[in-house]
């Protein structure tokens, strides 16, 4: 299949499941999000802003633990899967779960880019590209200030 099909038909796959995720997500006012995140948060996490290359705090983080979404602790990613990309963003080779995020087309600032957003509360956490290490051949690239990392053996459950 040509690269454009599976494009397309991603895509379309994508857009089906950001219909069911979004009539079901978390909902929040802008000043209710205001309330919750600091400024940095709240441009990248509800105004989809990036954070510079090597300045988040997670992009040489290599500890056993987990990395939560900053904006509603949704589970999102395991250092098991974190590796070192060089891109200066903390990435991963896969999601701890396929429903923990969701990915839609963005065609913003003249590039074809596939967006994550948290499945929870659809808050932006970064790109996922396909040039990562098998066997997915993923790279989730994230900003660091997009999650929170919960050391191995601290994760409570709520
Ligand atoms: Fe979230």
């Amino acid at each position: 299949m040509e690269e454009q099909d599976v494009y397309i038909e991603e895509r379309i796959f994508f857009s089906d499941r950001v219909i069911s995720v979004e009539k079901t997500m978390m909902k929040k006012s802008e000043a209710e999000w205001k309330k919750i995140l600091t400024p940095d948060e709240f441009k990248v996490l509800r105004k989809k802003g990036t954070e510079p290359p090597f300045t988040g705090k997670y992009v040489h983080q290599a500890a056993e633990g987990t990395y939560i979404c900053a904006g509603c602790g949704n589970l999102l990613f395991s250092s098991e899967k974190k590796f070192g990309s060089g891109s200066g963003w903390p990435s991963f080779s896969a999601t701890v779960a396929p429903d923990a995020v969701v990915v839609k087309p963005d065609n913003s600032l003249f590039m074809k880019r596939i967006e994550v957003v948290c499945a929870q509360c659809g808050g932006h956490l970064g790109h996922v590209f396909d040039d990562g290490p098998l066997p997915t051949g993923k790279r989730y690239c994230m900003n660091s200030i997009s999650l929170r990392f919960v050391e191995k053996n601290k994760l409570k459950k709520s």
